[in-house]
């Protein structure tokens, strides 16, 4: 197998990995089927069903909390959804759960990561996304230093881990999903950036992109409006989502696309004077005149656009309502910790994020508050208005995967979006923004059965996100309340550590 060479690093880990495989318990897939059963008689055994609980499927654009009888789980798919009150029996199953009052969602979908394992196997991504209800990632931009510093060719190196993460037999941590390398045009200057200046060029790089077997693609700033109508034409013909950075939101509607990253594009199409060139940092955002953003949202909205704010990467650093939350990510670094073996480096990078305004002046701190309170009131106008904000979170080369998601969406709950509109923004919405949502995204007959199971209502109150009781990937339990075995060492030492 070729890509066994490429990934050396890894498959060398592979024993820690069998060994923490084969110590977690009771997978239920495994269960053989009852010896001489009668198919027409007997209905098949289940895999694993989920009794009681509250439903948000998040199939609806409102809140629609259904009490349920029970989900049943075959084959790592949703095989049903019994009402409850029904009269439907539940089916004999190899495994249970009882939901309790406890409320039943899709399993939480990152979209925007910087996929950077951290060790070799990924088992920190493993781990933190299992323990944070994250079922899926997607990768925006692969490998950055480490493909730099190696030598790795990055679109290689993210395909061999994404096939590591997915094609597991038995499931042990969210599915990865990725873009490949971005595409800048022929003057970019990323150092992992496809610079391509005609359409030729551009189709032959996505044909690679396709082969590779990517989900995805991803565009620069310095991408010029008709280069970037093309990708938009080329990345349709061949059934790709295109996600990314631009210089302005309206020339990017204009070119086709439905993915707007951070707020700098915002920013730059209704900014008060000449925006320039250089709106790519927070500290433009105060210059956003806010007359302008109705005009902007309703074009948005038509568009069908997925707006992805970034808040946590862009504002979370100097954000009033994160400031005990560096605290939480030093104390997940000691013994015991969540992330506590990140390497000693990769530590360095969040701790020196969470201070970068330390030495701010006051008028610095002002401007970029100021900023952020106009980004908050232009996100409340787009989710008002019916647009999509996506709960991603850039995560990745000095913000935690896992507990970001989390953070993301308690800074989107500041900006006064409705819990229930970011929990479509962290589940339903990203699954239709990766073209995804015909296996993730809702629970629905048929879906695959990536599950979080909460302890109390997300849709009244978004800091019950973090009130997680179960995990479920493809229809395998991957966090419950007594069974700490697939969240590897070190945190298995206690289950209640964070
Ligand atoms: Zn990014």
């Amino acid at each position: 197998m070729k890509k066994s060479r490429r990934l050396a690093p890894v498959f060398s880990l592979l024993g820690v990995f069998a060994l923490f495989v084969a110590c977690a318990t009771g997978d239920p897939s495994r269960q053989p089927a009852p010896a001489g059963a009668a198919p027409a008689a007997t209905p098949a055994l289940a895999d694993l069903v989920i009794t009681g609980g509250v439903l948000l499927d998040m199939v609806a654009d409102d809140p629609d909390p259904r009490p349920v009888k029970a989900v049943v789980i075959r084959d790592g798919r949703i095989d049903g959804i019994i009402a409850a009150g029904s009269a439907t029996p539940v089916p004999q199953s190899a495994s249970t759960i009882d939901a309790g009052a406890g409320y039943i969602l899709p399993g939480f979908f990152d979209a925007h990561v910087h996929f950077r394992p951290w060790l070799p196997d990924a088992s920190i991504w493993k781990r933190a996304s299992n323990y944070y209800g994250i079922t899926t990632l997607f990768d925006t931009g692969p490998c950055g230093e480490h493909c730099t510093e190696t030598g790795q060719e990055a679109n290689e190196w993210i395909e061999a881990y994404k096939e590591f993460m997915n094609t597991s037999a038995v499931p042990d941590g969210p599915t990865l999903y990725m873009t490949g390398r971005r595409i800048q045009g022929p003057d970019g200057t990323h150092p992992l950036g496809e610079s391509l200046g005609n359409r030729d060029a551009i189709a032959n790089y996505l044909d690679s992109l396709v082969a590779l077997g990517v989900d995805g693609v991803k565009v620069e700033s310095v991408l010029a409006a008709d280069l970037r109508a093309v990708v938009m034409e080329e990345a349709n013909a061949r059934g790709l989502p295109v996600v990314g950075h631009s210089r302005d939101a309206r020339e990017s509607i204009d070119a086709g696309m439905k993915f707007i990253e951070h707020m700098w594009p915002v920013t730059s199409s209704i900014a008060a004077g000449d925006p320039g060139d250089k709106f790519n940092s927070p500290q433009h955002d105060h210059l956003m005149d806010l007359d302008k953003a109705p005009e902007l949202v309703r074009s948005m909205v038509d568009n069908g656009v997925y707006l992805n704010p970034t808040m946590v990467g862009r504002y979370g650093y100097f954000a009033d309502s994160l400031r005990d939350q560096a605290a939480v990510d030093f104390q997940s670094f000691e013994f015991g910790g969540l992330y506590s073996d990140m390497p000693e480096r990769d530590k360095d990078g969040v701790r020196a994020w969470w201070v970068r305004a330390a030495d701010w002046d006051a008028k610095r701190l002002a401007l970029h508050e100021q900023g952020l309170s106009k980004v908050e009131t232009f996100l409340k106008l787009f989710s008002e208005a019916g647009g999509k904000v996506l709960v991603a979170t850039d995560s990745g080369e000095d913000k935690l995967v896992g507990i970001g998601l989390h953070r993301e969406m308690k800074m989107l709950a500041d900006a006064g979006i409705t819990p229930y509109r970011i929990l479509l923004g962290a589940t339903r919405w990203p699954a239709e923004m990766t073209y995804k949502d015909e296996s993730i995204g809702t629970i629905e007959a048929g879906k695959q059965a990536d599950i979080v199971i909460l302890g109390s209502n997300p849709a009244a109150d978004i800091g019950n996100s973090q009130d997680i009781r179960y995990v479920i990937k493809r229809g395998r339990v991957l966090r419950s309340p007594d069974d700490c075995s697939v969240i590897t060492p070190p945190v298995s030492l206690s289950c209640e550590a964070y």
